[in-house]
């Protein structure tokens, strides 16, 4: 079982039927698939006819992202899986699970993870774009009621942590949790839209593996690190606060 776009691979096969008909003798073509290669969900595939020595050249069967830069382009469909999982709760393993279940070759682990980093950093950027527009509107709705630009805002804040059973420091003997997600919700108008948020993590992947390797590294600190906290330091709602009115105070 193969994902291909249904246009592109009509296409090859009139283009092959065509060029079958000018280059060659042949009266009765069979065509079969001749080579193919996967490019992450998408395949690109060659025929050839099986009643004489024709094969054709390799035909892209997806479309692809235009990224207005030079160089090879990511498919469609390799991207749009990635934005897929990005609001669901599996990731790469157990969509390659699904995809080998349902007898398609799937991804290669290596070329999924680099697809959804690269997906992953467009969407931050859009989520941080989104929520920094939200945030002026918000600050606009004070001028509009007269009241100086600088008056302040009504937004609720909340924090949520990674752990189901958080309770106080003492019975679990200290903050049973690596990250913490700060959210502020916007009452100035009936949207009660998020208008703010901020991550306080301890967690970072590579600090570990170098430190696993005898490197003497901490977190946070070192090139490439995603920690934020130190390990040893308490996860802190008044400093996630006082990220979320940085956020506030810049335009
Ligand atoms: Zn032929
Ligand atoms: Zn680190």
């Amino acid at each position: 079982m193969r994902l291909l776009n249904m246009e592109k691979s009509a296409q090859m096969w009139n283009e092959c039927y065509t060029e079958h008909a000018c280059k060659t003798t042949c009266t009765s073509p069979q065509f079969q698939i001749y080579h193919e290669q996967q490019i992450g969900l998408c395949w690109k595939q060659s025929l050839r006819c099986t009643n004489c020595d024709y094969h054709s050249r390799m035909y892209k069967l997806y479309t692809e992202v235009s990224t207005g830069r030079s160089g090879q382009r990511a498919a469609t469909t390799n991207v749009a899986l990635h934005v897929g999982l990005q609001d669901s709760t599996i990731g790469t393993t157990k969509i390659r699970h699904i995809l080998a279940a349902m007898d398609t070759p799937p991804p290669s682990r290596t070329g999924l993870e680099r697809t959804a980093n690269k997906v992953a950093t467009v969407t931050a950027q859009a989520t941080m774009d989104d929520l920094h527009r939200r945030r002026q509107k918000t600050k606009e709705t004070n001028t509009l009621r007269g009241l100086p630009e600088d008056a302040p805002i009504n937004i609720s804040v909340d924090v949520r942590y990674n752990s189901t059973n958080l309770q106080n420091t003492y019975s679990c003997g200290g903050q049973n949790a690596s990250q913490a997600l700060g959210t502020a919700i916007s009452w100035q108008t009936g949207e009660k839209e998020i208008i703010a948020f901020w991550m306080d993590s301890k967690l970072c992947k590579l600090g570990a593996t170098l430190r696993n390797k005898g490197v003497n590294v901490t977190c946070p600190g070192h090139a490439g690190c995603t920690a934020n906290v130190q390990a040893t330091d308490p996860l802190s709602e008044y400093r996630i606060g006082k990220q979320i009115w940085r956020q506030f105070s810049t335009r």
